[in-house]
């Protein structure tokens, strides 16, 4: 059964199970610290959407990733390609239009890149509101924290950007382009604060404050990329495609309400 939204003809779309969800990862090209590369985000999300697939072909269409997110406060790192938010909500819901042009009703944004989260929070409404579809993001991490939190071994603030988690699972999927031996530890994390928090798994941060990232770190690493291992790499993979396709059956599962217009 092909999963692979570009190698379906347009008959085979015409004919498609419009129900089978949608997912559009959503990514980003930007600095990972001295020991991780641009494609990080990319790799990571379009690596869960694919091992989706594999699993459970019957119930998605991956589309091609969009490799590039919103990160302007990255730019002081050489290579980061930034999207503006207004751009990345147009772009975006663009594509949803087009999907719910051609029929098909659930749509899964599924998000690898931190900043890009509220975006596709409001271009998922967005999607509803124009087109009257199902149409959820989410953040693959938020998917799994307490899962996270139970392989981790770094302690609150190792698991921000470039830090154990990613770094872990980058090893378990293409160990040649990580560079432990560049890695260092920068938990940037103040245990005193009871309002700010940017660790992925640690339950977010009650309020946000997103600072120039060369102000926050000095290499771009936000976390404990030192304790990160291929082993854990695969637990944590493991955990977010089965949290992944627990999400894709409940959105498939979900009834398409009508509308009242009371005026
Ligand atoms: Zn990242």
């Amino acid at each position: 059964m092909k999963t692979d939204y570009g190698k379906l003809t347009w008959e085979e779309v015409r004919d498609a199970d419009k129900d089978r969800v949608i997912i559009l990862p959503v990514a980003a090209t930007e600095d990972h610290g001295p020991h991780m590369v641009l494609d990080t985000d990319t790799l990571l999300g379009t690596s869960i959407a694919r091992e989706v697939a594999v699993r459970s072909p019957e119930d998605v269409l991956i589309m091609p990733s969009i490799p590039y997110g919103f990160n302007e406060h990255h730019k002081d790192f050489p290579g980061v390609i930034w999207i503006q938010p207004e751009t990345l909500i147009a772009f975006v819901t663009d594509v949803t239009k087009s999907l719910a042009h051609h029929g098909f009703r659930r749509i899964l944004l599924l998000n690898s890149h931190g900043s890009n989260h509220p975006v596709l929070d409001l271009a998922a409404r967005k999607t509803v509101i124009e087109n009257d579809i199902i149409c959820v993001s989410a953040s693959y991490w938020n998917l799994m924290s307490d899962r996270i939190n139970a392989i981790r071994k770094s302690p609150t603030g190792g698991i921000a950007h470039a830090g154990e988690f990613e770094a872990a699972m980058y090893m378990h999927l293409d160990p040649e382009h990580v560079y432990p031996e560049k890695a260092a530890s920068q938990i940037i994390h103040d245990p005193s604060s009871r309002y700010f928090n940017l660790d992925l798994a640690a339950g977010g941060s009650r309020a946000m404050l997103m600072r120039w990232w060369s102000a926050a770190s000095p290499d771009g690493t936000m976390g404990d990329p030192t304790v990160a291992d291929a082993e854990t790499g695969r637990q944590y993979f493991e955990a977010a495609v089965e949290e992944t396709i627990g999400l894709v059956k409940e959105i498939r599962r979900l009834p398409m309400l009508k509308r009242t217009d009371h005026h």
